[in-house]
């Protein structure tokens, strides 16, 4: 083997070579770094951190801008869809593991990691409004829950909600473990068996009264904000008896808030289908209680609109499928250069339209 296979050219090269060669990479590498400054100024970030999408994350997704909660950051407890119910209206598909059984489904210590990841970079977590528990099904069949949220309380300052089915609260380790938490959003789609089993398909190791009766041992213990979700579905659980038993529930429970929801998105069944707006403001009127419908997303002020990335919304849109306002809203994109962007990687076939109620929505192509 010769001198010149052993050493790469750029070693061999005499010196009135080799500089100009060395000048060339310093000019190169000065214009890269002006052009990351510049770009993070205008997508409003710090310069010199890297951008949210650039970081790899198994567990963490957004932050996007909920309807209740402000600027979020979701944090997906399970990877694979995991639930005690199989709900007519699930955003994220079937699902595949039907259980109760509590365990640490995923490591603690790995979602844990991520967090602090997040959290190192100040420019990424000092946005935050909150930090989010949810799952690829129902976050409390995790048991790392309680460790998870005692963390991210210390580390952050923040506050955290969890959203769950509210399944799970019959139990005492399940209570316990939430009540780190300072906003609780437990679902009561129905109070009666046979609606509850329609809209919810619920595991057969769960028990309704027994579900309701954890809810409003839970309301009597913590001292944060519990808001008691109900998904409504037409001729499904709107019916008056329907309505009777969720107001009896209500009475029990005593939450600091209902909301009533509709299938505004695509559900997971095609028989699911919305109640209008009438319908619920109606409903809204017989419940006790504070009463509220959920139907926007909360209005924030947009002086910082971002470019799209698609790299961000490929992630957002494997949760659920999503319109490109929702994409602009959630991630505060401009929403222009969002709707064109969504046409173009329709147009390549990186994700899928489909026309649900009167609105287009975009889904990876191997989604349900
Ligand atoms: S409880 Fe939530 S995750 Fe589970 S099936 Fe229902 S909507 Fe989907």
């Amino acid at each position: 083997m010769g001198v010149k296979e052993k050493f790469p050219p750029f070693l061999l090269t005499k010196r009135r070579f080799y500089l100009p060669e060395l000048k060339k990479l310093v000019i190169k590498f000065s214009l890269l770094f002006c052009m990351q400054m510049t770009l993070d100024h205008k997508n409003g970030r710090s310069p010199l951190l890297p951008a949210r999408n650039s970081i790899p994350m198994k567990y963490l997704f957004g932050p996007v801008n909920s309807r209740r909660l402000g600027l979020s950051q979701g944090i997906d407890l399970l990877t694979t869809k995991t639930c005690n119910f199989d709900c007519i209206y699930c955003e994220v598909g079937g699902t595949l593991i039907h259980t109760c059984k509590r365990q640490e489904y995923t490591p603690t210590a790995e979602i844990i990691a991520e967090i602090d990841e997040l959290l190192s970079h100040e420019n990424l977590a000092k946005p935050i409004d909150v930090f989010t528990i949810t799952a690829m099904g129902e976050p409390t069949l995790h048991t790392g829950l309680g460790e998870i949220i005692r963390h991210i309380k210390e580390k952050s300052g923040k506050p955290v909600a969890v959203l769950t089915n509210g399944a799970m609260m019959h139990r005492a380790d399940v209570r316990q473990e939430l009540q780190a938490a300072d906003i609780v959003i437990p679902s009561l789609d129905s109070a009666r068996a046979e609606s509850f089993r329609k809209i919810d398909r619920p595991a057969q190791c769960v028990d309704l009264a027994e579900m309701i009766e954890g809810i409003a041992l839970f309301c009597q213990e913590f001292s944060g904000q519990v808001w008691l979700e109900v998904m409504l579905a037409k001729n499904i659980n709107d019916q008056p008896r329907d309505i009777e038993a969720l107001k009896e529930a209500i009475m029990r429970i005593k939450p600091d808030r209902v909301q009533l929801n509709t299938v505004v998105r695509p559900p997971l069944e095609n028989f699911a289908k919305p109640l209008t707006h009438e319908d619920l403001s109606r409903i809204a009127e017989q419940l006790p209680g504070n009463v509220e419908i959920i139907a926007s997303f909360a209005k924030r002020e947009h002086d910082s609109w971002r470019s799209p990335e698609p790299g961000e919304i490929l992630e957002m849109l494997q949760r659920r499928p999503c319109t490109a306002s929702d994409i602009s809203e959630a991630l505060n994109l401009e929403p222009a250069q969002t709707n064109r962007l969504m046409e173009e990687l329709a147009d390549q076939g990186q994700v899928l339209k489909m026309v649900h109620q009167g609105r287009t929505y975009y889904q990876p192509p191997h989604s349900h």
